[in-house]
């Protein structure tokens, strides 16, 4: 007869994910995870070097920025250089997404298969979700942290997993930056000095970090790593003290759980905000 099947129930899938991203598909939910539904499709946020030039300017003008079907609307030409331009070559590049949809009222998840958010990005990176890593094709793959509260609000009146995956494009929009402009830095990020940058168009073989020293006594082992520059408002680290500023009570929490900021994550920030203040 047959083998057992590992799959004890078929999800009830609805037939698209969003309406506005039919390009993805649902696949089996990876091992272990208590999300609701998978599907993995690509999104492409620049159809040109051009495209991703003028969106450099503009997310950090903070200026709106268009998103149809996970590709970012072409501006009219851009005039002043940026030193970050000779850089931005080769950005045309499809992302092969995981999105998994968990039970309401979280936020779905979303995953970078390809090219791969690696494992050690949790350490490099500045916007990984370590606490949502899952392992897949073999890999221990972290998850993208897409949602801010603190600088984003899902608009009540549209369909909400097509603003989530406007987000996503947006977030592998800066990540594609992040990955052309990084360089080569030594210490322990994201302290870390500078050694050398990446040439326009180079491929890094490897861009694990490498210990060139151990820690001592209290202090952090030195690496050397590769880090580029994150663009736009979400630049800036969020700690307690800015969730706490930021976010009201009432209003939903920065990790994405959708439940108000008062009963998830608020009593922990504002612990950990009396300890650092001490
Ligand atoms: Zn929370």
């Amino acid at each position: 007869m047959f083998g057992a099947n590992p799959y004890k129930e078929a999800p009830q899938v609805a037939a698209s994910l969003s309406p506005d991203y039919p390009q993805f598909t649902p696949v089996l939910l990876p091992e272990g995870s208590n999300a609701e539904s998978a599907w993995i499709g690509e999104v492409q946020p620049f159809v040109s070097d051009e495209v991703a030039r003028a969106f450099l300017r503009q997310i950090e003008k903070g200026s709106q920025i268009w998103v149809a079907a996970g590709r970012i609307r072409d501006e009219k030409p851009i005039r002043q250089s940026h030193w970050a331009d000779p850089l931005l070559v080769g950005m045309n590049i499809r992302c092969r997404l995981l999105i998994l949809i968990q039970p309401l009222p979280a936020h779905p998840r979303a995953y970078l298969l390809n090219p791969l958010f690696a494992e050690h990005y949790v350490a490099t990176h500045p916007h990984p979700r370590f606490d949502q890593m899952i392992s897949w094709d073999g890999k221990k793959v972290p998850g993208l942290c897409i949602y801010s509260a603190s600088e984003f609000r899902y608009d009540p009146a549209r369909e909400r997993r097509s603003q989530f995956l406007e987000q996503v494009t947006l977030y592998i929009a800066r990540h594609l930056i992040w990955l052309k402009t990084r360089r080569l830095c030594r210490g322990y990020p994201p302290h870390g000095v500078p050694l050398r940058p990446l040439m326009p168009g180079e491929i890094l073989i490897s861009d694990r970090p490498v210990q060139v020293q151990q820690a001592v006594a209290e202090g952090k082992p030195t690496w050397d790593y590769w880090a580029g520059y994150w663009p736009g408002p979400t630049a800036a680290a969020f700690n307690p003290e800015t969730h706490l500023k930021k976010i009201k009570p009432h209003e939903e929490c920065w990790c994405g759980s959708g439940v108000p900021y008062g009963s998830c994550h608020r009593p922990a920030d504002v612990i950990q905000q009396n300890l650092s203040s001490r």
